[in-house]
């Protein structure tokens, strides 16, 4: 079922947003080689705490999968989504994708970006890039009366043109009350086909790109995607409200209703 949200509703999302941009930019801030996976994860959950706010990531899982540990997931170079935090030592030269969630009197967000550790290859540098202005791009796709296929078009036609390509396993969704809620928000497809897009429609749009093939496969620990080929992977999310004065991103780093243009 797809529930549309009351402006009442977004502004409890919106708080959660502000704490999950919070815990992104701590952790990005503290991203450096020699940090440790589960050294960012304490940052993140000290953030949760002091604001009062619940993890949606942490105990997740369950009873289909061993329960989620992190409050935040952190998946390193080949890692597409989904990596446990823990004693892994980030290095010089890897990509890590940080996603993180928070739930505010009931009400959740979710948001991701990836950074460089250190210095990075050109070809690592130039994927982070395209993975965030894929996102940029469906979230100007996100408009009232427009369809979910115009945002899936917008991220799969930029990415592949640039040479890269789609995660097609994993997608985007809506969210409020849950994490993942109804409808799907495919990273590709048709324009002018889908779900119609209506106000107050909230979803997490979340573009995860690789360097070599879309393919991806599950680690022995039941959470880890990694690209089937072994290339870099890279992830960016925000989530967003849809209004009649178009989009509101609800995880903007700023902490307030950023539109985009
Ligand atoms: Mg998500």
């Amino acid at each position: 079922m797809i529930t549309l949200k009351t402006p009442q509703e977004t502004a409890k999302m919106r708080e959660a947003g502000r704490i999950v941009a919070e815990m992104l930019a701590a952790c990005r801030a503290a991203v450096r080689p020699g940090v440790t996976t589960g050294e960012l994860d304490r940052i993140a959950a000290e953030i949760l705490k002091r604001h009062g706010a619940a993890s949606n990531f942490k105990g997740y899982g369950v009873p289909i999968l061993p329960p989620f540990p992190g409050v935040i997931c952190t998946s390193v170079n080949e890692q597409v989504v989904h990596g446990i935090p823990g004693k892994r030592r980030l290095r010089e030269g890897d990509v890590l994708s940080i996603d993180a969630g928070a739930i505010v009197e009931g009400w959740h967000a979710d948001a991701a970006i990836t950074v460089p550790v250190g210095a990075v290859s050109a070809e690592a540098a130039r994927l982070l890039a395209v993975t965030e202005q894929a996102l940029g791009r469906a979230i100007a796709a996100a408009v009232v009366g427009k369809r979910l296929g115009d945002i899936g078009a917008a991220v799969q036609r930029f990415v592949e043109t640039q040479g890269l390509s789609i995660v097609r396993n994993y997608v985007g969704h809506g969210i409020g009350r849950a994490m993942h809620e109804e409808p799907q928000v495919p990273n590709y497809g048709a324009p002018e086909r889908g779900l119609q897009i209506k106000e107050g429609l909230c979803i997490a749009i979340e573009p995860m790109v690789n360097i070599g093939r879309p393919e991806t496969k599950t680690l022995a620990d039941q959470w880890t995607v990694v690209t089937a080929d072994g290339s870099l992977s890279a992830h960016f999310e925000h989530t967003l409200w849809c209004t009649a004065a178009g989009p509101v991103v609800l995880t903007a780093p700023d902490g307030r209703a950023a539109v985009a243009a």
